[in-house]
């Protein structure tokens, strides 16, 4: 028998092949993990687990059930109203802004959280981008105003259809001074509705860093009640407006979803981009007073859900 010399080179030739496609694997490899070519650009970066108490140390602040309408994780909606309690942190936004904005009336009221979160974020948005013409249209409405728009709009589209678009007195989110609409200021007056979309989009990219998140999105509205609006921001505060982002939860999900983390369980864990952690956990409010326990050690807030309870935010 003669040999085939010409077979030779087939174990050499698949030896290549095989080496050709790992480098090939690799290569894709490394280039997903090349910061920003992930398709995960939302920014969010946070990182959320499950933990026991990270302090032995506790003790308790006594607070009323009237306390659970207060703060910054106060759910308002058509099922739970807000309360309008005495004691408001609502500023002036035209006092209190810095330049990187405008704002539609002097009148403008917002809370002072909120605010000093908003001028951070458009400070940076106008510098990232180059623009300054984002302008707050609405802030801060007491019941009086929510009327108002209400008759107004019954005046435009008939009672029917303007209950489909306003929001009954009292049940704004309008109403806690955590929430703002804005638009495009143009020097003609005729500002074209805000879409955050285009040099905008950076606002949803990085809102949530800031605290903010959009309330209002379509997938979202047969939970919320309320169509698709890109214009309509909240302050939740840091880190649950990266963690409602990150779940893709709005805040009625959210509010159900934290109760999944009592004192006596498990509490949910967060650490953010910037390496901050966090700890999170419910307290529900049975009886008049209801005693919150809290880290004796740790720096930490307390928010009320308007809804059953408290939710108490550590920061490790
Ligand atoms: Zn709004």
């Amino acid at each position: 028998m003669t040999k085939h010399p010409k077979r030779a080179w087939l174990p050499l030739a698949l030896v290549l092949l095989i080496l050709a496609g790992v480098v090939t694997c690799m290569w894709t490899l490394n280039q997903n993990l090349v910061p920003g070519s992930s398709k995960n650009s939302s920014g969010t970066g946070i990182h959320l687990g499950a933990s026991t108490l990270s302090s032995e140390n506790y003790r308790t602040i006594p607070m009323d059930q009237d306390d659970i309408h207060q703060g910054l994780l106060i759910l308002v909606n058509n099922d739970h109203a807000y309360s309008f309690p005495q004691e408001s942190n609502l500023v002036s936004v035209y006092q209190n802004k810095n330049k990187s904005y405008q704002v539609s009336t002097t009148g403008l009221l917002l809370q002072k959280d909120f605010l000093t979160q908003f001028n951070a974020m458009m400070k940076d948005f106008s510098s990232a981008q180059g623009i300054k013409d984002i302008i707050v249209v609405s802030g801060y409405r007491s019941k009086e105003d929510q009327q108002s728009i209400v008759d107004q709009k019954i005046q435009q589209l008939g009672k029917e259809e303007a209950m489909r678009w306003a929001t009954v007195p009292g049940y704004s989110e309008h109403h806690t001074g955590l929430a703002a609409d804005i638009g495009i200021y143009t020097s003609d007056g005729k500002s074209p509705s805000y879409q955050g979309q285009g040099k905008y989009a950076w606002i949803n990219e990085h809102c949530a860093q800031y605290g903010f998140i959009l309330r209002y999105q379509d997938d979202k509205k047969d939970i919320t009640k309320i169509a698709d609006e890109p214009w309509h921001y909240r302050y939740v505060g840091t880190p649950h407006a990266s963690i409602m982002q990150q779940e893709n939860l709005c805040l009625e999900e959210y509010t159900d979803y934290l109760k999944r983390y009592p004192f006596d369980g498990k509490h949910l864990t967060a650490s953010d981009e910037s390496g901050k952690q966090y700890e999170i956990y419910y307290v529900g409010a049975k009886g008049k007073t209801v005693d919150v326990p809290v880290p004796n050690d740790k720096e930490y807030w307390i928010s009320g859900n308007n809804v059953d309870g408290f939710v108490v935010t550590v920061q490790l």
